[in-house]
């Protein structure tokens, strides 16, 4: 098929869930959109595909409760206009020791920004899950109302099928090589060619680059700028509900003792804090399954993975077996999942305007730091008014790439890092 030529008003580069809902944004807004992938639309190499993501409101840092706030209801909106669901939604428990720093902000944020939340002590969090989750004496519980999955893969393909609906062009297996600027684009001035590995060219007035864990290459090769972005490959584990502990895998119904950990129960989305930050969901993708995995990774190259061998699993075994009191089988997961995540010192989003000859011409997102695909549809909001308008409408100094200059560490925080780099 011969593409070269095409001239468009916005180009996103990168399918993933952050290029995939700003392509869905912009051409809802009518802007002739193009959307270009290296890989396979839906592929397995990048971060936005597998069969759950949490979406919680719990942040530490004030910043994120607008987005994430936003995001879930655009969810639902891009829900109604698809027909089908990919956000089913549960209520989230946030756990750890009483005197756990990030666990202290995360409250002390909710409270400041009006999130629904209700801190229970131990024995307030067994009554709640009816023994399902146990906690020690000095650890707390807190339950917010705001929780939930999303199924990725579905989610994805949900903005890319609305975008191409609103009038966008989809390419997949379109490598960009680099982004020019251009001054000879016939309609105005300024805007930019973007040349692929395969020789196609594309002239639009503005780009996009969500490129995920290749952003930081992709930026270097455009305009020499280094992000100080870290690829990680991560895993997620599932591990078997032990029998008469079930749940019939669509969330539906409980067993006969009413024990049920599946998604649409009053079983929640979770977060342990701690020296080992474990995440999980309530069995939803594989029937008798639940996934519980460990908030970390192996740095490494995203075009030359290692592809395992995945996570250490003596210490969320441990964990396993204490919070889930016998419950579930913490001998081993029964199936494991690999994945990206990319990471910023500070485990803050970069969202910002290239510029340098590009100016706001080109917007960059990225640095999504394992946590950003909850927020997805207003990141893709976010980018399109800031390409098209150079206005986001909400706050967002603590994700310009600036504040590596100022100091390399980014963000200045008051609690630890929550993702383990490098587990031994
Ligand atoms: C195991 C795991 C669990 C997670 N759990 C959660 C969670 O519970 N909650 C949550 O909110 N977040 C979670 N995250 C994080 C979330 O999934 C990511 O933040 C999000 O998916 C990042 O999306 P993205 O679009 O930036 O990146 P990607 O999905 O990787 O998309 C980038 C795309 O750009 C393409 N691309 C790159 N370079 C080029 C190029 N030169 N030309 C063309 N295309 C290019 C890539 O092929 C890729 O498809 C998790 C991540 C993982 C891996």
């Amino acid at each position: 098929m011969e593409y070269s030529g095409e001239e468009f008003d916005v180009i996103v580069v990168g399918a993933g869930i952050m290029g995939s809902s700003t392509a869905y944004h912009l051409a809802k807004r009518g802007q002739k959109t193009l959307l270009l992938e290296q890989f396979d639309f839906l592929h397995h190499l990048g971060s936005s595909h597998g069969e759950s993501r949490t979406i919680r409101a719990t942040y530490p840092e004030d910043y994120y409760h607008p987005i994430v706030t936003e995001s879930a209801q655009l969810w639902e909106k891009a829900q109604r206009e698809i027909g089908y669901r990919v956000y089913f939604k549960s209520q989230h428990l946030d756990m750890g020791p009483s005197d756990n720093k990030s666990l202290q902000s995360m409250i002390a944020s909710c409270l400041k920004n009006s999130v629904p939340h209700r801190v229970l002590d131990s024995r307030q969090v067994s009554d709640e899950f009816s023994g399902r989750v146990v906690i020690p004496e000095n650890w707390v519980g807190v339950v917010s109302e705001l929780g939930g999955v999303i199924k990725p893969t579905k989610a994805v393909s949900m903005f890319q099928t609305l975008a191409l609906r609103n009038g966008a062009v989809l390419r997949d297996r379109m490598e960009v090589k680099t982004i020019l600027r251009e001054n000879n684009v016939k309609k105005g001035n300024g805007g930019v060619r973007v040349v692929t590995t395969n020789g196609e060219k594309f002239w639009s007035k503005k780009c996009v680059i969500t490129a995920g864990a290749w952003v930081g290459k992709l930026v270097k090769t455009v305009i020499g700028l280094e992000l100080p972005t870290q690829p990680l490959e991560t895993s997620v584990c599932y591990w078997r509900i032990k029998d008469g502990n079930g749940t019939n895998g669509n969330g539906t119904n409980g067993n006969a003792n009413g024990v049920d950990y599946g998604v649409g129960g009053d079983f929640p989305t979770f977060a342990s804090y701690g020296d080992l930050y474990v995440y999980g969901t309530p069995s939803l993708e594989y029937p008798g399954l639940i996934k519980i995995a460990m908030h970390g990774g192996y740095p490494c190259d995203p075009d030359k993975r290692p592809w395992g061998p995945g996570m250490p699993l003596d210490a969320l075994k441990e964990w396993i077996e204490k919070r889930f009191v016998g419950r579930v089988d913490s001998n081993g997961p029964v199936a494991t999942q690999l994945c990206m995540y990319t990471m910023t010192p500070d485990e803050d989003f970069v969202i910002d305007f290239l510029g340098g000859e590009f100016g706001k011409d080109v917007v960059v997102a990225g640095g999504f730091s394992g946590h950003g695909f909850k927020m997805g549809p207003a990141v893709g909001r976010i980018l399109t008014d800031l390409v098209l308008s150079g206005e986001a409408g909400v706050e967002l100094k603590y994700f310009k790439i600036s504040r590596f200059k100022e100091n390399p560490k980014g963000n200045l925080k008051e609690f630890e890092d929550q993702v383990c780099i490098d587990p031994k």
